[in-house]
Formats: structure tokens, sequence, C-alpha cells
């Protein structure tokens, strides 16, 4: 059964687009820890990211590092951080964070935007890129 980012990807499930490649896209996650955090995934479904062969895991990190920058760049935040857990969707992700406290790297406490600020910080980061 294809992923819910396969299904991202196929255009059957929405999101909110920050940047796509040929073989990349990285979209909000809808449950962010922070305002603008973001996931980096490859349009090839794997499940966890070293199994990935070594091209494709570069390239993922040459592209979620361009995103980062973007992130950098429009988000008021002390860095980006990145982080793998996969736990909960068997689809290779890469979470790219706006740290401002060790808090916002926690999973614990989530951020409750509206759809027009999710759109309003997709666009945003979009533009930095
Ligand atoms: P994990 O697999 O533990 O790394 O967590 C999966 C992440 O995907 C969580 O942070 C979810 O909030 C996020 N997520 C799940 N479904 C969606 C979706 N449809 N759009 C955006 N993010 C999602």
């Amino acid at each position: 059964m294809a992923s819910i980012f396969t299904k991202i990807i196929s255009g059957e499930i929405p999101c909110y687009k920050v940047a796509e490649t040929t073989d990349f896209l990285a979209f909000l996650d809808i449950n962010p820890n922070a305002k603008g955090h973001t996931l980096c995934i490859p349009k090839k479904e794997e499940n966890k990211i070293f199994d990935l062969d070594e091209n494709e895991y570069v390239e993922l990190m040459k592209f979620s590092r361009k995103v980062a920058k973007g992130i950098e760049k429009v988000i008021d935040c002390k860095r980006v951080g990145m982080t793998v857990i996969g736990l909960e969707v068997p689809h290779v992700h890469v979470h790219l964070i706006p740290l401002t406290t060790m808090e916002d790297a926690r999973f614990i406490n989530k951020q409750n935007l509206s759809p027009e600020d999710f759109k309003n910080i997709a666009t945003q980061i979009s533009e930095a890129i």
C-alpha cells in the first residue's frame, strides 16, 4: 500500500509545498514542533533512511540543506535542526525544525497553526529558497 507521503507526491492528499525537484519534495509538517517545521522526502518510497543508496542519501541531504537555508532566512529561530525518526510514517523523511529552545526538538509541544498560517509560511520559505 502506498505511504501517506506517496499519496502527497501523487496529489491524492494535499500538502503545504515548500520545494520540489524531480526526485524530492519538501512540505510543512502538519503537526509542527515549531513554525516552519518542514519534511524533506525522496519521491521514491523507501522505509528507512539508511536503506537509501549512497547517492540518494547524499542528494536528499543536499536538497534538505537548501530547504534549511530557506527556512533560516524567513523563520525567526536560533538555528534549523535536523532529525530523522520515521516511527509514524514508513517513508523516508528528514525533519527540518526551526529551533529556539531544546523544547522545539522534543516532539511534545506542538504548534496550532491555521490553514492561512501554513499557506503563508510555505510561500515565504519557498520564495527564500
Ligand atoms: P515520524 O514518522 O515519527 O518521523 O513522524 C512523521 C511526521 O509526519 C510527524 O511529524 C507528522 O506530524 C507528519 N505527518 C504525518 N502526516 C502528515 C501529512 N499528511 N502532512 C504533513 N505531515 C504529516
